[in-house]
């Protein structure tokens, strides 16, 4: 079993304050725990690329993505949003957040790798086709998702979300592509308020009550998650990896324990197996409670490298 670990030096350069939960300690902290338990030398390490224009266009506006780059500081920071912020360093690692996805779309759908985790910040699954939100720049999944569409000619694949918060940006971007099958759970009533109804086939929205802990969310994957994907059997799985479910979280109120990524990434292993070869690329979303950030992302990884 070879998983790649696509990341990138800027991930940690992009800084949006002292006191912003999303901040560069995420990256240190799941990486320390990562060579803690011996998982980093096993790992592919792959330095990744920058997202080209052309990806970005896929699933951003042309007026948006010149906004993020006209915006982009020299110095300082702005505000593209009431949630985020750009230093000098924001708009190098949001390129290099969605070029990471891409390459590891690019080195799992060619078999040089099983499987890949992208530890990288910005974080994505809040952006639009034409606005940022939730510190998110660009849609990182969703550049991942639109390049196996688009560049290797797949035409079915589940992304896969077990952040807290509902991936809106990565909802409003398939909303009318059949090719997609979107499944997640997520507290509700939360940011970022939105709860539209599931369609069959197509998008599997599970919200759950603030206080949900192992067995809600285990459920709410064996009921509703599952079964679609074994109707749908997607060619390939993208998983926005988000831990702030995490019952330590400060940003919200579930109640989830390390044991159930593990758990979960297991479930979404063997879907891969039936009918994707195998083939999942998982991206960092949220995660704010930085040791249970590291231990519950330590458990992702190791089920996907099969490492105890
Ligand atoms: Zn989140």
């Amino acid at each position: 079993m070879t998983t790649g670990l696509f990341r990138h030096s800027s991930s940690v350069l992009h800084d949006m304050g002292a006191g912003h939960p999303e901040c560069p300690e995420r990256i240190a902290a799941i990486e320390g725990e990562l060579e803690q338990r011996g998982y980093l030398a096993v790992l592919a390490a792959c330095n990744a690329p920058a997202a080209t224009g052309e990806q970005l266009a896929r699933v951003h506006t042309a007026a948006y993505i010149d906004r993020v780059n006209r915006m982009a500081p020299a110095h300082g920071v702005v505000a593209l949003d009431p949630d985020t912020v750009m230093n000098r360093h924001s708009l190098t690692a949001a390129l290099h957040a969605a070029g990471a996805v891409v390459a590891a779309t690019d080195a799992v759908i060619n078999g040089e790798m099983d499987n890949a985790f992208c530890p990288v910040r910005p974080p994505g699954h809040h952006a639009t086709r034409e606005t940022s939100m939730g510190f998110c720049i660009f849609n990182n999944v969703a550049v991942g998702i639109a390049h196996a569409l688009e560049q290797h000619g797949l035409q079915r694949v589940a992304v896969l979300d077990f952040d807290v918060h509902h991936g809106n940006g990565t909802e409003d971007i398939f909303r009318d592509d059949a090719r997609v099958l979107m499944c997640s759970t997520y507290q509700y009533p939360w940011f970022p308020h939105q709860n539209n109804r599931s369609i069959p086939g197509h998008l599997v929205n599970c919200p759950l009550p603030s206080g949900t802990g192992s067995d809600g969310f285990r459920a709410a994957v064996n009921d509703h998650w599952l079964p679609a994907l074994a109707a749908f059997r997607p060619e390939m799985i993208f998983i926005s990896a988000g831990f702030d479910a995490h019952r330590d979280d400060p940003l919200a109120g579930l109640a989830l324990i390390d044991e159930d990524y593990r758990w979960v990434t297991e479930r979404i292993m063997a879907c891969a197996a039936t009918s994707a070869g195998g083939r999942i690329v998982s991206t960092l979303e949220g995660g704010y409670a930085l040791p249970a950030l590291a231990r519950s992302a330590a458990e992702h990884v190791g089920a996907l490298a099969s490492l105890q």
